[in-house]
């Protein structure tokens, strides 16, 4: 017997039929004697079908009331996904983040889950109960609706396992387990059997959304062991593990790729000590993330360029910060591009390995990709390229670093 989650993604509850079929998923399990928590995400389409919504009525909306609307799709799942388990004889009922509760910060949108009552899930165990909870909800101590930030029924997901003690956490969607790059693009791709926390946790904070980056996490802090798996077949999915639990570590274990960032160039800033800091701080003040920054060294000693990515909905409102205060940082002009992608090579094994970044520069080089901006860390380097070359990109690496599936 165990105690274990399962997470059913979008696309895993994305009709009724679905729905059913991991109804009766939960059902082996709890046959098999183990205790279930479920947690479901809204249909496919549905929450952006909720923030579409918001946005028609008011660009500038109360936050608070956001997230009353898109929180709305978990709604329905956890009711269904409930009615669907008793149907089969399963005894099960739902729970909204609220009635958990899942406690909050007051960060409407992108809230961070703070702590998880979960005491009377785990006595409705004894009674045999399946608990099923919406995912992505919280609530904030001023008796609101949060919401955990796009793809956050991962992270409802891990923080109930962590605070049930569960042996498992199962995150059950549309692919079967984590591949070297994103399946879709890269028809190479390989799955892995085992990633490390690390490693996952740049993966996802570089743009594979196969998992929430926060889920990740939260994972690695309360040691959930965390397993990836396809929700339409019946095959052992990918675990998210420590490091010591690999044996053969390759050099690069993963390429990601984010299309959510925009590039910024102010050009000709005066080159004064203090630019930096009189520039960052506006952005930082409007709460808009910074991410890669290049500065060239000015060739007169006066003026340079400055390069650095922001996301892409902050893009419209970065430009305004700075266009209103141009006069005051004497900047020449500010250009914002849309139209990049980050792409991200990444692997514990490059701690311990030299020329990774090279081969990279090389991959692009020989496939005419020019390289805007570059960063790196101890275990990743990303570079800003064109979007036009996605995918190009990403298949000229995955072939580079050797990880195609043979
Ligand atoms: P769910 O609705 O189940 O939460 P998501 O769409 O959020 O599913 O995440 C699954 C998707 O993540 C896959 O369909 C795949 O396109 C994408 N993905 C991106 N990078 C990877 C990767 N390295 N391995 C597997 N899937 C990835
Ligand atoms: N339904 C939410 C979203 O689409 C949460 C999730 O699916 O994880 O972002
Ligand atoms: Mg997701």
């Amino acid at each position: 017997m165990a105690r274990i989650v399962q997470k059913f993604g979008g696309t895993s509850v994305a009709d009724i039929d679905r729905i059913k079929a991991a109804a009766q998923r939960v059902k082996r399990a709890v046959d098999a004697g183990d205790e279930v928590a479920v947690v479901v995400s809204a249909m496919s389409g549905t929450t952006n079908q909720l923030v579409e919504w918001t946005r028609a009525v008011s660009p500038m909306h109360d936050a608070r009331e956001y997230d009353v609307v898109v929180s709305a799709g978990e709604q329905v799942t956890v009711g269904l996904m409930a009615m669907a388990l008793q149907d089969i004889g399963v005894d099960a009922r739902s729970w909204l983040g609220w009635q958990i509760p899942m406690e909050t910060d007051d960060m409407h949108g992108r809230a961070r889950i703070l702590d998880v009552k979960a005491d009377e899930i785990v006595r409705r165990f004894g009674l045999g109960q399946v608990a099923v909870m919406a995912g992505f909800q919280g609530i904030a101590s001023d008796n609101r609706i949060t919401t955990l930030g796009r793809g956050g029924s991962d992270t409802s997901a891990v923080a109930l396992a962590a605070a049930i003690n569960a042996d498992r956490c199962d995150i059950y969607t549309d692919v079967d387990g984590i591949y070297t790059s994103d399946p879709r693009i890269v028809t190479r791709a390989r799955k892995l059997d085992k990633i490390t926390y690390e490693e996952m946790l740049e993966m996802a904070s570089l743009g594979a959304k196969v998992l929430q980056t926060r889920s990740v996490e939260l994972a690695m802090n309360h040691r959930v062991r965390l397993q990836v798996l396809s929700s339409f077949e019946d095959a052992p999915g990918t675990l998210v593990v420590d490091e010591e639990e690999i044996v053969e570590q390759e050099i690069v274990s993963g390429i990601a790729h984010s299309g959510n960032e925009a590039k910024i160039t102010l050009v000709r800033v005066p080159d004064n000590p203090g630019i930096a800091a009189a520039i960052f701080g506006p952005l930082s003040e409007a709460s808009i993330i910074v991410d890669m920054i290049v500065q060239n060294v000015s060739e007169d000693g006066n003026a340079t360029d400055l390069t650095f990515t922001v996301p892409k909905d902050d893009l419209a409102r970065t430009m305004e910060v700075l266009e209103a205060a141009q006069d005051r940082l004497g900047f020449e002009r500010v250009v914002g591009d849309p139209d990049v992608v980050k792409i991200s090579v990444v692997g514990v094994g490059m701690r311990s390995h030299a020329g990774v970044a090279m081969r990279m520069f090389q991959a692009l080089a020989d496939k005419g990709i020019n390289i805007q901006v570059i960063s790196t860390s101890e275990i990743k380097i990303s570079v800003l390229v064109s979007d036009a070359y996605t995918e190009l990109a990403l298949r000229s690496l995955h072939t580079a670093y050797g990880l195609d599936a043979v």
